[in-house]
Protein backbone atom coordinates (compact mmCIF):
# COMPACT_ATOMS: atom_id res chain seq x y z
CA UNK A 1 0.00 0.00 0.00
CA UNK A 2 1.33 3.14 -1.37
CA UNK A 3 1.19 6.63 1.76
CA UNK A 4 2.42 9.96 0.78
CA UNK A 5 3.05 12.93 2.94
CA UNK A 6 3.30 16.90 2.68
CA UNK A 7 6.29 18.85 4.22
CA UNK A 8 6.15 22.38 4.54
CA UNK A 9 8.63 24.66 6.22
CA UNK A 10 9.69 28.52 6.24
CA UNK A 11 12.70 30.33 8.05
CA UNK A 12 13.74 33.92 8.16
CA UNK A 13 17.25 34.93 6.45
CA UNK A 14 19.66 36.19 8.73
CA UNK A 15 23.19 37.38 8.68
CA UNK A 16 26.22 35.66 10.00
CA UNK A 17 24.83 32.33 9.52
CA UNK A 18 25.77 29.66 6.36
CA UNK A 19 22.63 28.79 4.57
CA UNK A 20 21.82 25.56 4.06
CA UNK A 21 19.51 23.78 1.85
CA UNK A 22 18.97 20.03 1.56
CA UNK A 23 21.94 19.24 3.05
CA UNK A 24 24.06 21.46 0.45
CA UNK A 25 25.71 24.77 1.43
CA UNK A 26 24.71 27.49 -0.59
CA UNK A 27 27.25 30.46 -1.13
CA UNK A 28 25.01 33.94 0.00
CA UNK A 29 25.52 36.66 2.49
CA UNK A 30 22.61 35.31 4.47
CA UNK A 31 21.75 31.96 5.94
CA UNK A 32 18.70 31.23 7.81
CA UNK A 33 17.68 31.71 11.71
CA UNK A 34 16.58 28.60 13.64
CA UNK A 35 17.68 26.57 16.11
CA UNK A 36 19.54 23.56 14.10
CA UNK A 37 21.13 24.80 10.93
CA UNK A 38 18.01 26.01 9.86
CA UNK A 39 17.90 23.31 7.07
CA UNK A 40 13.93 24.44 5.81
CA UNK A 41 14.29 21.92 3.03
CA UNK A 42 15.01 18.75 4.89
CA UNK A 43 12.63 20.11 7.78
CA UNK A 44 9.62 19.74 5.37
CA UNK A 45 11.27 16.64 3.92
CA UNK A 46 11.41 15.25 7.60
CA UNK A 47 7.64 16.32 8.36
CA UNK A 48 6.63 14.73 4.63
CA UNK A 49 8.32 11.48 5.87
CA UNK A 50 6.99 12.01 9.57
CA UNK A 51 3.30 12.92 7.51
CA UNK A 52 3.46 9.88 5.36
CA UNK A 53 3.89 7.51 8.80
CA UNK A 54 1.34 9.32 11.35
CA UNK A 55 4.06 10.13 13.79
CA UNK A 56 3.90 13.99 14.30
CA UNK A 57 6.20 16.50 12.99
CA UNK A 58 9.68 17.08 13.63
CA UNK A 59 8.86 19.93 16.27
CA UNK A 60 7.58 17.30 18.30
CA UNK A 61 10.29 14.87 17.70
CA UNK A 62 13.23 17.43 17.92
CA UNK A 63 12.23 20.62 19.54
CA UNK A 64 13.94 23.75 19.27
CA UNK A 65 13.81 23.93 23.39
CA UNK A 66 16.51 21.10 23.70
CA UNK A 67 20.05 22.09 23.65
CA UNK A 68 20.97 18.76 21.78
CA UNK A 69 19.77 20.33 18.62
CA UNK A 70 21.76 23.39 18.45
CA UNK A 71 23.26 24.28 15.08
CA UNK A 72 22.17 20.77 14.89
CA UNK A 73 23.28 19.33 11.16
CA UNK A 74 19.72 18.51 9.76
CA UNK A 75 20.74 15.45 8.19
CA UNK A 76 20.66 13.63 11.19
CA UNK A 77 16.62 14.34 11.39
CA UNK A 78 16.68 12.58 8.04
CA UNK A 79 18.25 10.15 9.07
CA UNK A 80 15.67 9.39 12.17
CA UNK A 81 12.61 10.18 10.07
CA UNK A 82 14.69 7.24 7.71
CA UNK A 83 14.64 4.77 10.66
CA UNK A 84 11.10 5.30 11.58
CA UNK A 85 9.90 4.65 7.91
CA UNK A 86 12.54 1.63 8.29
CA UNK A 87 10.29 0.35 11.39
CA UNK A 88 6.68 1.02 9.62
CA UNK A 89 8.30 -1.64 7.26
CA UNK A 90 7.91 0.99 4.28
CA UNK A 91 10.68 2.42 1.81
CA UNK A 92 11.04 5.77 0.34
CA UNK A 93 9.77 5.94 -3.46
CA UNK A 94 10.56 8.84 -4.17
CA UNK A 95 10.35 12.83 -3.04
CA UNK A 96 9.32 15.74 -4.45
CA UNK A 97 10.98 18.95 -3.20
CA UNK A 98 10.56 22.73 -3.96
CA UNK A 99 11.96 25.55 -2.58
CA UNK A 100 10.69 29.43 -2.66
CA UNK A 101 13.03 31.82 -2.55
CA UNK A 102 13.80 35.09 -4.45
CA UNK A 103 17.31 34.77 -3.61
CA UNK A 104 20.28 33.26 -4.12
CA UNK A 105 19.55 31.64 -7.49
CA UNK A 106 19.06 27.71 -6.48
CA UNK A 107 19.67 26.32 -10.20
CA UNK A 108 23.22 26.25 -9.99
CA UNK A 109 22.83 23.89 -6.90
CA UNK A 110 19.87 21.49 -7.29
CA UNK A 111 22.44 18.66 -8.82
CA UNK A 112 24.06 18.78 -5.66
CA UNK A 113 20.82 18.90 -3.35
CA UNK A 114 19.56 15.57 -5.88
CA UNK A 115 22.70 13.97 -4.78
CA UNK A 116 22.18 15.14 -1.05
CA UNK A 117 19.17 14.27 -0.88
CA UNK A 118 19.31 10.69 -2.57
CA UNK A 119 22.38 9.43 -0.15
CA UNK A 120 20.57 10.88 2.88
CA UNK A 121 17.53 8.62 1.82
CA UNK A 122 19.46 5.56 -0.26
CA UNK A 123 17.42 6.09 -3.30
CA UNK A 124 18.05 6.99 -6.65
CA UNK A 125 18.46 10.55 -8.12
CA UNK A 126 15.71 10.04 -9.76
CA UNK A 127 13.82 9.37 -7.50
CA UNK A 128 14.51 13.01 -6.02
CA UNK A 129 12.96 15.95 -7.54
CA UNK A 130 14.66 19.29 -6.75
CA UNK A 131 12.93 22.12 -8.06
CA UNK A 132 13.09 26.20 -7.20
CA UNK A 133 10.31 29.14 -7.60
CA UNK A 134 11.19 32.83 -6.88
CA UNK A 135 8.05 34.11 -5.66
CA UNK A 136 7.60 36.88 -8.41
CA UNK A 137 8.57 39.22 -6.04
CA UNK A 138 5.46 38.71 -4.22
CA UNK A 139 5.10 39.36 -0.04
CA UNK A 140 7.65 38.29 2.08
CA UNK A 141 9.45 35.62 0.09
CA UNK A 142 9.21 37.92 -2.33
CA UNK A 143 11.04 40.83 -0.33
CA UNK A 144 13.60 38.42 0.75
CA UNK A 145 12.75 37.94 4.74
CA UNK A 146 12.80 34.04 4.00
CA UNK A 147 12.50 31.51 2.04
CA UNK A 148 10.14 28.52 2.58
CA UNK A 149 10.02 24.88 0.97
CA UNK A 150 7.60 22.16 0.15
CA UNK A 151 8.68 18.17 0.36
CA UNK A 152 6.22 15.27 -0.90
CA UNK A 153 7.00 11.82 -0.03
CA UNK A 154 5.84 8.69 -1.65
CA UNK A 155 6.10 5.33 0.53
CA UNK A 156 5.64 1.59 -0.59
CA UNK A 157 5.75 -1.47 1.55
CA UNK A 158 9.79 -2.41 1.77
CA UNK A 159 8.80 -6.20 0.62
CA UNK A 160 7.07 -5.00 -2.86
CA UNK A 161 8.69 -5.63 -6.43
CA UNK A 162 11.28 -3.29 -7.07
MG1 LIG B 1 12.47 24.41 10.28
Amino acid sequence: MARVGLGYDSHRFCAGRPLMLGGVRIPHDKGLAGHSDADALLHALVDAMLGAIGAGDIGEIFPDTDPRWKDADSAQFVQHALSLVRSAGLRISNCDLTIITQSPKIGPHKADIRARVSELLSIGVSAVGVKAKTNEHMGWIGAGEGLAALAVVCLEDADAGA
